[in-house]
């Protein structure tokens, strides 16, 4: 075996936490370093779509007990992307425009929390990952600095910080960020029966954008495969899963000028209240999901897309996921792309450390797949906001 290798990971979102699982297995260093305080310093989201493309990454990278406890605990299949009227006395499901070129706009996967699946990749890294940790820019040797004056050194830096990305700026500057001027106020709200009734019955294996009504709204259920708790105590025993109860991720989907600079800066409960100011309009089941959601879990997004970048010359600092290709979630392939690129590097980091190839050479191999497939993301969901989303975001 070569010398070991020391990854440094920016960011302790999916994309990096995979990445690190996957690392620590083969006996690579790693450390992550995350700008927010701890794990629990703001709401995660609600729910993630994922299809076998980010499965088949969390298969390769979590430990054999860990992907069980994901696979027991995923939610329900998730087949299509459903277009719902609240126009009228009834919610109806309406038919949803083709796409250019394309049959379906999201791939068949699963439900997850995204709060679970987060808890389940930071599992057995608290030894690896460190809060409070903003990087701000690094030198070529390889040096990571943060916010707060400490530095440390590395073989590789992996900029896995999501869209607004240190590392990215630093690394491709000429790379741009295009804000698509939505806003999203998401949250997660208890399944009850009086709910279930009102919602179309065919959102149990879909995810529904709601038309004919201002503003716009997204919904879909998640019901957890198998109790969280006690199937982290069977499986991960010392594991404890936060998400208990099925719920209802909701969100509200507006233009830029309609949510202000201080609103998105809302503490969650007052951006709840917001949330049903915007709604006081709507049909009174989506209403009613928005009411009875759980304050504390109401975040705020802006939604932004990478501008794709020619090829570039590969280095020791390389970038996954949101950090090089963010994209609108139209087409729920963030994640998915993700967590591939996760997979990928993880795997020719591994190959270099066993002697297999220099440094540059694995993270230009990575490079080259990873340009292709995030990309070719990028392009299809920001073709498939403009075919549709566009036209019931007001
Ligand atoms: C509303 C919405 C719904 C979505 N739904 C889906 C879906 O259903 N399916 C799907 O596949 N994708 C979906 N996506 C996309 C998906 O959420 C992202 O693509 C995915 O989270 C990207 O993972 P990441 O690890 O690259 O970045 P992130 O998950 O954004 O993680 C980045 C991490 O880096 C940290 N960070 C930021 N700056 C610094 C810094 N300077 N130093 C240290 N740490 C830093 C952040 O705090 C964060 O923890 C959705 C996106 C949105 C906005």
């Amino acid at each position: 075996m070569n010398q070991r290798l020391r990854v440094l990971i920016a960011g302790a979102g999916l994309g990096g936490l995979c990445l690190a699982q996957l690392l620590r297995r083969a006996g690579v260093d790693v450390l992550v370093f995350e700008r927010d305080a701890g794990p629990y310093s703001r709401a995660q989201g609600h729910r993630v779509h994922l299809d076998h493309r980010g499965e088949d990454a969390l298969r390769a990278c979590l430990p054999h007990h860990l992907f069980a406890l994901y696979e027991a605990t995923r939610g329900q299949p998730s087949e299509r992307l459903m277009l719902i009227d609240a126009e009228g006395e009834h919610l109806r499901e309406i038919p949803v425009p083709p796409l250019p070129g394309d049959t379906s706009i999201i791939k068949r996967g699963r439900a997850v929390s995204r709060s679970t699946l987060r808890e389940i990749l930071l599992a057995g890294l608290d030894d690896v990952v460190h809060y409070g940790k903003a990087l701000t820019h690094y030198d070529h040797d390889v040096r990571a600095w943060f916010a707060d004056g400490t530095h440390v050194s590395g073989d590789v830096l992996v900029g896995a910080d999501g869209i607004g990305s240190a590392v990215r700026r630093q690394r491709l500057p000429q790379a741009r960020i295009d804000d698509l001027n939505i806003r999203w106020i998401g949250g997660k709200t208890p399944v009850t029966a009086d709910i279930e009734r009102s919602l179309p019955g065919g959102l149990h294996n879909a995810f529904a954008a709601v038309t004919g009504m201002d503003p716009a709204m997204m919904i879909g259920y998640m019901r957890f495969g198998n109790p969280p708790r006690a199937t982290a105590e069977r499986l991960a025993p010392g594991l404890r899963l936060t998400d208990t109860e099925d719920f209802v991720m909701w969100a509200i989907t507006v233009q830029r000028d309609r949510l202000t600079v201080a609103d998105a800066a809302l503490p969650a409960s007052d951006l709840h209240r917001r949330a049903l100011d915007l709604t006081t309009t709507a049909h009174p089941a989506l209403r009613r999901v928005v009411g009875r959601a759980w304050p504390e879990h109401t975040f705020h997004l802006s939604i932004g897309t990478s501008v794709p970048v020619p090829a570039w010359d590969s280095d020791h600092v390389t970038l996954l996921g949101d950090a090089i290709h963010a994209m609108p979630p139209s087409r729920a392939s963030g994640a998915n792309t993700a967590l591939s690129d996760a997979a990928d590097l993880g795997r020719h980091l591994i190959d270099s450390q066993r002697g297999r190839g220099s440094l540059p050479e694995a993270i230009g191999a990575y490079e080259h797949t990873m340009i292709e497939r995030g990309f070719a993301a990028v392009e299809s969901s920001t073709l498939a906001i403009d075919a549709f989303a566009r036209k019931i975001i007001r």
